[in-house]
């Protein structure tokens, strides 16, 4: 006899991956529920990309206030109000959660609010309650990882960050990666004395960064943290320390796997406890999928969105499809920003010869601004197929430009089509269809040259 599932479709996370792919689903028809532990949205709403974002705009505000002098204007900068802030940040994070929790309502799904785990590969537990589904997805995201060094609870991360009571007048954030980049901005630009204790950072960001004030302390790590008062020590590997209000571990994430009753379902993790899955976005175990960070591939909320969006399209949609993770834009929110799409020159070059346009020049503001802050634009051109490989830039409006830049890229567009693209005049934009004069060549044939 045929057994009878209470859900066609259970989802375990209520994040970006998780949402898009319940939603959909049940658009098609199909009887989804949906749990989820801590704040609809995931990471992205809450305690990521978003209220990242706002920090970020909010931190902007100084500098133009400063740059608006060169342009005739007198404006007196008065003091940051850190509370005023959080508290707008909230207010909006809230009204975002009640959207995805109305979406998710609106489109028939069953939301539970509770931790779920699976207890085998048709039942998962939440609140108590034992549901059986056909088809399982587990988007459990990821979570900030401390170093294993005495004292690192001492230490704040990322979740923490956007929740600090007062806003700390000298901040120590550790990492290279780009949550660590764009809290140096964030912090710089409210006013924070920060220092960056790093391992290794990209020569273009570590200029960005110095040139806003950021402290860099390169190729140090970290050995120890101890309070002192409401303060912080941080001492390093060569036994030098120093003081600050916050040590912040901006030191990587890790997918949340532990506990889940993944071994009871057959589904196996990775070495660094990601779900494993295949180019379908199955699991070991066949009637179970993985998606989003939890399977630790390209952690961007995009490609979490899109990889829900396939999957429910795929499984009641009629529409079996999949979601290339090659030439995927991305940003990094540091001040100024640092966009790119495709192959870095670097991963260009080991596969054969190409050509690199470079162009870098002060965007027009900060001709009358006065602020030292460059452009920098690059196109890593295919030299026998003249392909767009990679497109990347440092500077003001980066993210914006490189969205469309990327349709470009993936579309397959040649050096020509870039240069018989007409500029709109005058932007920063229009040097990526204007580079006419080659930098340099990289690659295997560059001896030949
Ligand atoms: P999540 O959004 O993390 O959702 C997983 C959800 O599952 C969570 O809500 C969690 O509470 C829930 N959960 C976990 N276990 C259980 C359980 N057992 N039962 C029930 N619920 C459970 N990406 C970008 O594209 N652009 C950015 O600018 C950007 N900025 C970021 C900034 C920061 C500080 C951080 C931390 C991340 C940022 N990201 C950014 C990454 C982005 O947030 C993630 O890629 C995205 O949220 C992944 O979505 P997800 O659905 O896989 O996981």
């Amino acid at each position: 006899m045929e057994r009878t599932m209470d859900f066609d479709l259970f989802v375990i996370g209520g994040g970006s991956a998780g949402v898009r792919c319940a939603r959909i689903s049940a658009g098609h028809g199909a009887r989804v529920g949906i749990a989820e532990e801590r704040f609809w949205g995931g990471t992205c709403v809450n305690i990521g990309c978003v209220p990242k974002k706002l920090l970020v705009q909010a931190s902007e505000y100084g500098a133009w206030a400063e740059d608006a002098a060169g342009f005739g204007w007198t404006i007196e900068k008065g003091p940051h109000d850190w509370s005023k802030l959080i508290a707008a940040k909230d207010r909006e994070i809230t009204r975002l959660q009640g959207i995805y929790r109305r979406l998710l309502e609106g489109a028939g799904v069953t939301i539970f609010d509770g931790r779920a785990v699976l207890a085998d590969p048709h039942t998962v537990e939440v609140g108590g309650r034992r549901l059986t589904a056909e088809t399982i997805v587990v988007a459990t995201g990821g979570a900030p990882e401390r170093p294993d060094i005495p004292g690192a609870e001492l230490g704040i991360i990322s979740d923490d960050a956007f929740y600090l009571p007062t806003m700390p007048r000298h901040v120590t954030i550790v990492g290279s990666g780009f949550i660590a980049v764009e809290f140096a901005g964030i912090f710089r630009g409210l006013g924070a004395e920060v220092h960056l204790v790093d391992q290794d950072i990209r020569e273009s960001v570590a200029e960005a960064l110095t040139a806003q004030g950021v402290t860099l302390h390169p190729g140090r790590l970290p050995r120890k943290v101890a309070a002192d008062g409401d303060g912080r020590i941080l001492t390093f590997g060569d036994g030098e320390s120093m003081r600050t209000d916050v040590v912040f571990f901006a030191t990587g994430r890790r997918p949340l796997t532990a506990n889940l009753g993944l071994e009871k379902a057959g589904v196996a993790v990775d070495a660094a406890g990601a779900v494993v899955v295949d180019e379908h976005l199955r699991t070991t175990r066949p009637n179970i999928y993985a998606m989003g960070d939890v399977t630790n591939r390209k952690n961007l909320t995009p490609v979490a969105t899109a990889e829900g969006h396939a999957l429910a399209d795929t499984l009641f949609g009629r529409n079996p499809r999949g979601v290339s993770l090659r030439n995927v834009p991305a940003a990094v929110f540091s001040t100024p920003p640092v966009a790119t799409v495709g192959l870095t020159e670097e991963e260009a070059a080991e596969r054969g010869p190409v050509d690199v346009y470079v162009t870098r020049f002060t965007p027009m503001r900060h001709t009358l601004s006065g602020r030292a802050r460059k452009t920098m634009m690059k196109l890593v051109v295919d030299q026998a197929t003249q392909t767009v490989l990679g497109a990347h830039m440092v500077g003001e409006d980066a993210p914006e430009i490189m969205q469309g830049i990327a349709i470009a890229v993936v579309m397959g567009a040649t050096k020509q089509d870039f240069d018989r693209t007409i500029g709109i005049h005058p932007t920063a934009a229009e040097e990526f269809v204007t580079l006419r004069t080659r930098t340099r060549v990289a690659g295997v044939a560059k001896a030949a040259e």
